[in-house]
């Protein structure tokens, strides 16, 4: 049998081993028998030494130029396009999503961290008039000291770009930790910022568990900061704890993210749109749709095409060329998301399409499920309210625009939603009325771009969004100064 890799934290410019020798093995869900490596299974005394650390550099980072500190980062992105291939590969290998997806989230990433970067030479502060006269007034903006930067599994290797980016241009220091399934992800982001000569304790990687690693990277009083992509039963908890340290926080929760399809919309489009936000990376994305709602004149063809549609995708290992949906990230995943399809049948929901875990050569040793859609779904229902991350689409049937707008707001989550209409006065009422922190007319409700906020409201985040100008906002303190002459 090959040896298996085993690999290690990354603290004060080191790759080091826990102190406690422990290692947790990561599984490839598209074969549970494959063990992709070993990884340390940290102790809080591991998290602690990469807080002082990232503390011990603070000074140091802080005093550097913003042009310097943007060198490292440029270098990182250098880096992160010579390796991109291999970085897909291990992607596709922990989390299962296909070798495309996993190319275009490397591709994302490299443009969100390089929009950062830029954004971060235009930090700028401001000079305010003065009521007085020979008083000289301005506000600075500095960086606030050391990061916590927590990541889900189900996008790697793209999010820890999207926090650690803005914390690390704005002189802040961080201390990341990966998901417990994407660990290696985690490995080959942070290998890059290493791999970039920046000065130790500026950049700390620890594995392990939420428990040990992630309590104290959220409690830790030298921790100013911590952002948090994961579910919202997390989430909560993070913001709880931190806030008992006076730490801030940006959370990034779950989502039920609807599409509203009108009569006067473009069908082809809303077919196409719905399929891809369904089923892409097995329907993992927090921005996945998962409720269509659909008004009664053009429910039943939406219904037939996207059933037809769901039909004929292709799911397997996400190595293979042919592959249109991988498997779901693990079997906790697979668990998970078998219950909720089997509470939507005893609920009365109509399975139209999918609902087995898809068994058979190929297919016993993994994690796959077939895609899912449900039709005469209720808002009352579980699968109706509860975020079931996975390949699970429900379908709504309603009678126009003003109950479609009451039915995708009947949700405790808020990240996006889109529609999909002619009319340009149904289109602006619905971006007035829709509750979540991003929305689409006529595109799917995962389009988003660097360059604006990205995050969601209600139950879905908490705090200064990602991205855009708000990325730097977050890791940023401001400072009011009078000068008298
Ligand atoms: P999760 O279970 O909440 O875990 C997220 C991260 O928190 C992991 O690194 C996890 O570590 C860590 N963690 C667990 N317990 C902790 C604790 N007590 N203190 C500190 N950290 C702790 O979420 P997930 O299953 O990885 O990700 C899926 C969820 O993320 C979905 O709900 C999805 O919607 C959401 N998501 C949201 C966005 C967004 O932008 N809104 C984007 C992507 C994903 P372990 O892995 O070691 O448990
Ligand atoms: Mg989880």
């Amino acid at each position: 049998m090959a040896k298996i890799t085993e690999f290690h934290n990354y603290i004060n410019g080191k790759w080091v081993a826990p102190s406690g020798k422990k290692y947790f093995k990561q599984k490839n869900p598209a074969r549970l028998s494959e063990i992709t490596g070993l990884f340390p299974l940290s102790e809080e005394s591991d998290t602690q030494h990469a807080i002082a650390s990232a503390e011990s550099a603070y000074p140091g980072w802080k005093a550097l130029s913003v042009h310097k500190r943007a060198e490292y980062l440029r270098k990182a992105l250098q880096l992160m396009k010579e390796r991109k291939q291999e970085i897909a590969r291990v992607l596709t290998l922990e989390n299962g999503k296909t070798l495309a997806e996993s190319l275009v989230e490397v591709d994302a990433a490299y443009r969100e961290m390089d929009w950062q970067i830029n954004e971060g030479l235009r930090v700028f502060g401001q000079i305010v008039p003065s009521e007085q006269e020979n008083m000289f007034a301005m506000v600075l903006r500095e960086p606030i000291g050391v990061a916590s930067v927590i990541s889900p599994w189900n996008f790697p290797f793209n999010v820890p770009g999207r926090k650690t980016t803005p914390a690390l241009i704005s002189g802040n220091t961080c201390v990341f930790k990966p998901a417990s399934l994407t660990p290696q992800t985690g490995y080959m982001f942070t290998k890059l910022i290493a791999d970039s000569g920046i000065p130790q304790g500026v950049f700390n990687m620890v594995t392990g568990s939420g428990s040990k690693v992630g309590e104290v990277m959220i409690s830790d009083p030298r921790v100013r900061a911590v952002s948090f992509t994961g579910s919202t039963e997390i989430g909560m908890h993070v913001n709880e704890k931190a806030a008992a340290s006076g730490i801030r926080t940006q959370l990034e929760l779950g989502g039920k993210n609807p599409v509203v399809v009108l009569e006067d919309g473009d069908l082809d489009l809303a077919v196409k749109a719905t399929l891809r936000a369904a089923y892409a990376c097995a329907g993992q994305w927090c921005t996945s749709t998962s409720r269509a709602i659909v008004v009664k004149e053009i429910a039943e063809e939406f219904t037939k095409r996207v059933v037809e549609g769901a039909g004929t995708l292709v799911v397997g290992d996400g190595m293979d060329q042919g592959t249109d949906m991988g498997p779901v990230c693990g079997s906790g995943q697979l668990d998970s998301i078998m219950k909720f399809i089997r509470i939507g049948q005893k609920e009365g929901a109509e399975l139209l399409t999918g609902g087995q875990q898809i068994t058979g050569q190929g297919f016993d040793d993994g994690c796959f499920i077939e895609p899912t859609v449900f039709g005469a779904v209720k808002p009352s229902m579980t699968i109706a309210q509860e975020e079931i991350f996975g390949p699970v689409l429900s379908i709504f049937t309603v009678n126009d625009f003003d109950e479609a707008l009451e039915s995708a707001n009947d949700t405790r989550f808020g990240l996006c939603s889109s529609i999909f209409t002619a009319s340009l006065n149904k289109a602006m009422k619905f971006i007035e009325g829709t509750q979540v922190g991003l929305t689409h007319v006529n595109a799917i409700t995962a389009y988003k771009e660097p360059q604006l906020p990205f995050g969601g409201i209600k139950e879905s985040g908490i705090g200064i969004p990602e991205a855009g100008s708000t990325g730097i906002e977050f890791f940023t303190d401001r400072k009011s100064v009078y000068i008298k002459t």
